[in-house]
């Protein structure tokens, strides 16, 4: 150790900080017991379910918005609206950023113009829509306590593919296979 230990400099002010952040999520994620969901979209599934509020994923055209995604809370759910033209990689990160600030209880918005607000909710008034958004925009701390979350949430969830990409037995395989079958490999309807 030396003197500068007992002093903090700026960089590990930063780790505390980041790791203090860290704990906090994960203490949230622990609360929730969200189990071991194959994808960022069953994870949302879960958190509602845990929550006994839904949260619900849509993909939309927000080319235009300046976002990519968006979280809008309602009395009966949370939807959470990402960009329909992006690769999935990019949709899982975007979903898990905008889940990240739900559990983080963020209340934000994004930051909407009148044009965007027309696309997105043709039927309604872009002052009605607003009051709905709330406050909008986040703070940058709430910016970064939601990458961590979502940066958290990401690893989670994608344990799993790397774990399943292990050779699986044959038969395993064909019942795998079946249940894809069944189920389909994605709930969300999102392929075109
Ligand atoms: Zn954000």
């Amino acid at each position: 150790m030396n003197a500068a230990s007992s002093r903090p400099n700026a960089r590990q002010r930063r780790g505390r900080h980041l790791k203090a952040l860290r704990r906090g999520c994960e203490d949230i994620l622990t609360a929730l017991d969200v189990g071991d969901p194959p994808d960022v979209f069953a994870l949302c599934a879960q958190v509602g379910r845990s929550r006994g509020r839904s949260v619900r994923t849509a993909p939309v055209d927000l080319r235009d918005s300046g976002v990519y995604g968006l979280w809008i809370a309602t009395h009966e759910a949370d939807f959470v609206l990402y960009e329909a033209r992006t690769s999935r990689l990019h949709q899982e990160h975007i979903v898990a950023h905008e889940l990240a600030h739900i559990l983080c209880d963020h209340h934000g918005g994004g930051d909407l113009d009148d044009a965007t607000i027309g696309t997105l909710f043709p039927h309604l008034e872009p002052s009605t829509v607003r009051g709905m958004l709330g406050r909008c925009g986040y703070l940058a701390a709430e910016e970064q306590e939601a990458e961590v979350m979502a940066s958290m949430l990401l690893t989670r969830v994608r344990r799993r593919p790397a774990e399943a990409s292990w050779p699986v037995p044959a038969e395993a395989a064909q019942t795998l296979a079946r249940i894809e079958n069944v189920v389909g490999p994605d709930v969300q309807g999102e392929r075109p």
